[in-house]
């Protein structure tokens, strides 16, 4: 029988199990997805169908950078649920803490989490958050965000488009505009490149072909792409004008993705659920159509090495 030395094989036992599940000091960046709704989130309010009775809770899109080698992460927008979602970084990454905030733009699922910064809460002393110029207006000269601005509660930095912010060493979010209903401010999408790879986070815009760029060049190479998910198909509001919401319908993302390679398509995944929105239900003929397709829907709590 072969005898291994003690210290050899407590040095391979340490090999396979790295310090419990939690990235140690000194690795790389990675991003985390903490919800993925559109913004009434789910349930939603006032509803009474099976899709809010059922039980089911999806907290709206929103998704944290975190660099464990720094100790710090940062949010993607500030959801009606940044409570809960602060609550799961705390978890995650325990000691990682936040460094700022970055906005895709002024609707109600995407910044008014913001409240929870100021002296009712949390009294936070100037948290970095990161806005294009229409937006930074927008929470400067509206309370109560402007609050939050007199009151130093927040620094707002000024993003500007494609022009990249600094994060860390080969760490960078770059804001890029998309066209979508603009009645308070710009509204961007946001790139985020790391040492080992790049994500995309795109929770809203109105239909591909009124934006002049490619979605699929937007996207070529990256690790993952988390893409305008909310409606599945245009039978999903019955009642509801759905011109006054012109998301990318998940049927139309689908088969204008099919000419992609299956290598591409399976990096794409739908965030931004709407409640009635039965892609959002694992099991769902809705949710196979994606998956067969090679693509998914993302999954609170996924990981993303960046
Ligand atoms: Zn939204
Ligand atoms: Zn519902
Ligand atoms: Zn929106």
């Amino acid at each position: 029988m072969t005898r291994v030395p003690l210290a050899a094989l407590a040095a391979l036992l340490a090999l396979a199990s790295p310090a419990g599940s939690r990235p140690a000091t000194g690795a790389a960046p990675y991003t985390f997805v903490l919800g993925i709704a559109q913004d009434g989130g789910v349930p939603q309010a006032g509803c009474h169908k099976s899709c809010c009775t059922s039980g089911r809770h999806q907290r709206v899109a929103s998704l944290a950078i975190v660099d464990p080698g720094t100790h710090r992460w940062w949010l993607i927008d500030a959801t009606p649920d940044f409570p809960s979602q602060l609550a799961s970084m705390t978890a995650e990454a325990p000691a990682c803490s936040l460094a700022g905030i970055f906005l895709t733009h002024a609707h109600i699922g995407h910044y008014t989490g913001l409240m929870h910064l100021g002296r009712e809460v949390m009294g936070s002393r100037g948290m970095p958050v990161w806005a294009m110029p229409r937006m930074r207006e927008f929470l400067a000269a509206n309370g109560p965000w402007s609050q939050l601005v007199s009151l130093r509660n927040v620094e707002v930095g000024a993003l500007a488009a494609d022009s990249a912010i600094t994060l860390g060493d080969s760490l960078h979010v770059t804001p890029f505009r998309v066209p979508h209903r603009d009645e308070f401010s710009e509204t961007v999408g946001f790139r985020i490149d790391g040492p080992r790879g790049s994500v995309v986070y795109l929770p809203d815009i109105d239909k591909w072909e009124r934006w002049d760029r490619r979605i699929e060049d937007v996207c070529a190479g990256v690790r993952v792409a988390y893409l305008d998910g909310t409606f599945f198909d245009a039978a999903e509001l019955p009642g509801r004008d759905m011109k006054e919401i012109p998301h990318p319908f998940i049927v139309e993302s689908l088969s204008r993705f099919a000419a992609l390679p299956a290598a591409e398509r399976k990096h794409i995944r739908f965030i931004h659920l709407n409640h009635t929105n039965r892609a959002g239900i694992t099991g769902s003929s809705e949710r196979k159509r994606i998956e067969s397709s090679g693509s998914g829907v993302a999954t609170n709590g996924e990981r993303v090495p960046l």
